[in-house]
C-alpha cells in the first residue's frame, strides 16, 4: 500500500461531515470501525510445514444492516488499509442504498506464490479464525483482490462445519452451484459500465470515445470487454507487469488470450508502456481499475482524459483529486463507479435468505436500475451543493448513514447532544 488509506477514508467522510454540518458524536462513530479483528492464519504448505501469517477482518458500521465487503489476499495487506476499505464499503452501500454497513477482510500474503492446496489450507483457516464474527446477519464477506469464488465456497462451507449454521448467505460471490448468483462475476464491470456511459453522455463525450483501463483483473477485463462491444475505444491497457498502447483501438479478447497465455498483458503486439505512462495517454476516459494510490499528485498532472472513473478502491490520493478538480477533469468516484459488485452481493444474500434464484436478466435489470438511480442522487447533489462528484456521493452516503445512527440512537442521542 503506498498511501494511508484509512486516513483518505477519513479525510473523505470528514468533508462530507462539514458539509452536512453533523454532530461530533456521529463524526465520532463514523470514524470508529465498531469491530476489527486481527487473527492468526496458520496453513499448511506443500512442504509438510506450518506458516502462519496474519488476517484481519474489520465490521466499520452496521448502522444499516449488517457489515458488508471484500476480502482481499495481498502481500501488502495492512490493519489500516482494511480498516480504510471498510469504511469505504459504509459509504458505498449507504450510496448504492442497500440494506447493508460495511466491512472488509484481508491476509497479509502473496496469492500468486501459493498452490492450490495452500490457498485452500490458508481459506479455510482463516475462515476458522473470523468464524465467530461473521454470519448472515453479522457481516458477510465477499471476493476482493485476488480472491473469487473458489475462496468464497471454501469460506462458506468452513463456517457452516465450525458453527453448524449452513447459510450460504453467510458469504457472497460464491459459485453458482454453492448458492452464487447469476451476474456476480461481472457486476462489479457492468455497474461501472452504467455509469461510465451516462456519464460520458452528460458529458458530451463521443460513444467511440478512447478509453484507457489500468488493471486487468476481475473489474478491469470484463469492463474493457463490454465497452469494446459498446463501440468504445480500449487504447490503453495494463496490469500489475506493465501496460500496452494502440491509438487504433486494441482487440481486447487477444490481450485477454495473451495475457492468460503468458501471464502479462505486456506480451502482446502492441507498444509497451509503463503505468505511469499509461495514466496519461490520449484519451477522453481513464479508468482505473487496479490498486489504491494509482493515481498521486505526479499521474493526476498529466491526466489528458475528461473523465476519470474509479473501478478501483480509492484509487485517487486527495491531492490528486483536487489536481483534477482544478483541471476540471470529471471523476465518478469509487464508492459509485465500483458499486456493482457489492450491489450483486446483495442480490446475492437476498436470494440465498428467501430461497430464491434470480434469472441472469432480473439481476442485470436490477443492477442496471440501482446503478442509475445512484447516479441521478450523486449528480443531484452535486448540482444542488455545487460539489464535486466524490463529495457529493460521500455527502449521500454519510447522511444516510447519520440519519440510520441518529434514528437508532433514540433518547440517549438527544443526551450525547445536549
Ligand atoms: N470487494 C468488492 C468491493 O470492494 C465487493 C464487496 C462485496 O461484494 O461485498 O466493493
Amino acid at each position: 500500500m503506498t498511501i494511508d488509506l484509512h486516513q483518505l477514508a477519513l479525510a473523505t467522510i470528514d468533508r462530507a461531515a462539514d458539509e452536512l454540518g453533523l454532530d461530533g458524536w456521529v463524526r465520532a462513530l463514523l470514524h470508529q470501525p465498531e469491530r476489527v479483528v486481527t487473527v492468526q492464519v496458520p496453513y499448511t504448505g506443500d512442504d509438510g510445514r506450518i506458516h502462519v501469517v496474519a488476517g484481519y477482518r474489520v465490521a466499520h458500521s452496521t448502522a444499516r444492516g449488517p457489515a458488508k465487503g471484500g476480502t482481499r489476499f495481498h502481500p501488502e495487506v495492512t490493519p489500516e488499509e482494511v480498516m480504510g476499505l471498510a469504511t469505504l464499503m459504509s459509504v458505498k452501500t449507504a450510496v448504492m442504498d442497500l440494506p447493508l454497513g460495511g466491512g472488509k477482510g484481508g491476509i497479509t500474503i502473496d496469492p500468486k506464490l501459493l498452490s492450490e492446496t495452500e490457498l485452500e489450507s490458508l481459506t479455510r483457516s482463516y475462515a476458522r479464525a473470523i468464524a465467530s464474527t461473521i454470519g448472515p446477519d453479522i457481516d458477510v464477506p465477499a471476493p476482493d483482490v485476488n480472491t473469487d469464488s473458489r475462496h468464497m465456497d471454501w469460506l462458506a462451507d468452513e463456517y457452516a462445519r465450525v458453527t453448524g449454521v449452513a447459510s450460504p448467505a453467510v458469504v457472497t460471490g460464491k459459485s453458482l452451484a454453492a448458492g452464487g448468483s447469476l451476474g456476480r462475476d461481472t457486476a462489479t464491470a457492468a455497474g461501472c459500465r452504467t455509469v461510465l456511459l451516462a456519464s460520458a453522455r452528460r458529458l458530451g463525450l463521443p460513444t467511440d470515445a478512447r478509453v484507457v483501463i489500468q488493471g486487468f483483473g476481475n473489474a478491469g477485463a470484463h469492463l474493457a470487454r463490454l465497452l469494446a462491444a459498446d463501440g468504445m475505444r480500449i487504447v490503453g491497457i495494463s496490469d500489475s507487469t506493465g501496460g500496452i498502447h494502440d491509438p487504433a483501438g486494441l482487440d481486447v479478447a487477444a490481450v485477454a488470450r495473451t495475457k492468460a497465455a503468458h501471464g502479462s498483458v505486456t506480451h502482446h503486439d502492441a507498444e509497451v508502456v509503463t503505468n505511469t505512462e499509461l495514466l496519461a495517454l490520449d484519451a477522453e476516459i481513464l479508468v482505473p481499475a487496479a490498486l489504491e494510490g494509482a493515481v498521486d499528485t505526479g499521474e493526476a498532472e498529466h491526466v489528458r482524459a475528461r473523465l476519470v472513473v474509479e473501478a478501483a478502491n480509492g484509487p485517487c490520493t486527495a491531492a490528486a483529486d483536487d489536481i483534477l478538480a482544478a483541471r476540471g477533469v470529471a471523476v465518478v468516484p469509487d464508492v459509485l463507479a465500483s458499486a456493482g459488485g457489492v450491489t450483486v452481493s446483495c442480490f446475492e444474500w437476498q436470494q440465498n435468505l428467501a430461497g430464491q434464484r434470480w434469472s441472469a436478466a432480473t439481476v442485470a435489470d436490477r443492477l442496471d436500475t440501482r446503478m442509475r438511480a445512484a447516479l441521478e442522487d450523486v449528480w443531484q447533489v452535486a448540482a444542488a451543493r455545487s460539489l464535486p462528484l466524490r463529495t457529493a456521493a460521500t455527502v449521500l452516503g454519510v447522511g444516510r448513514m447519520a440519519e440510520a445512527l441518529q434514528a437508532r440512537s433514540g433518547a440517549e442521542t438527544s443526551e450525547l447532544a445536549s
